[in-house]
């Protein structure tokens, strides 16, 4: 170890400064330091589309492509009911609230493309139908029962880019 103890203090508290800072956006449920995390915040977004994943961490891989311009929402989590995660645990009302707000053109689920995550999918789009908003799923691409965390970025950018209308 080549720190010094008051150095390696020095690290120890800025980490419990960010992990006390941390949450989670007020919009989107990104995880921030602050009420809007910086993809709402920036005004060159397109407010348009909103692209539903299930992890903050889904969210970093979809922004690592640089091929998205919307905005986001996200889940935190997948429906699951014998694990207790109800429609009601996850972040699905925000969601309707804000497509219910207007302004919204479409919604891409990019739910992961397993038995959990379809099943989330086809959930929000029989309540996003009424909503008179386009509901697209990726698809192209990524292997059925895999994880968006682990696919490459181009295979998650041809993805999003081939998402099919449901
Ligand atoms: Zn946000």
């Amino acid at each position: 170890m080549t720190l010094s103890n008051e150095e390696a203090r020095g690290i120890a508290e800025a980490i419990l400064d960010l992990k006390e800072r941390a949450c989670f956006c007020g919009r989107c449920f990104n995880i921030t330091d602050s009420e809007l995390c910086p993809v709402c915040r920036d005004p060159g977004r397109d407010a348009s589309r909103i692209c539903v994943v299930e992890e903050p961490s889904d969210l970093i891989v979809i922004e690592n492509t640089r091929s998205y311009r919307g905005l986001y929402h996200v889940l935190l989590g997948t429906l699951s009911p014998l694990d207790g995660l109800t429609p009601e645990r996850l972040k699905i009302r925000e969601l309707l609230e804000r497509v219910a707000q207007g302004g919204v053109e479409e919604v891409i689920l990019a739910t992961n493309p397993n038995t959990k995550g379809e099943a989330t999918a086809q959930y929000l789009a029989q309540l996003l139908k009424p909503m008179n908003v386009h509901i697209s799923r990726i698809a192209y691409g990524l292997p059925l029962g895999g994880d968006i965390e682990f696919a490459d970025e181009v295979t998650l950018s041809k993805s999003l880019e081939g998402r099919r209308e449901i």
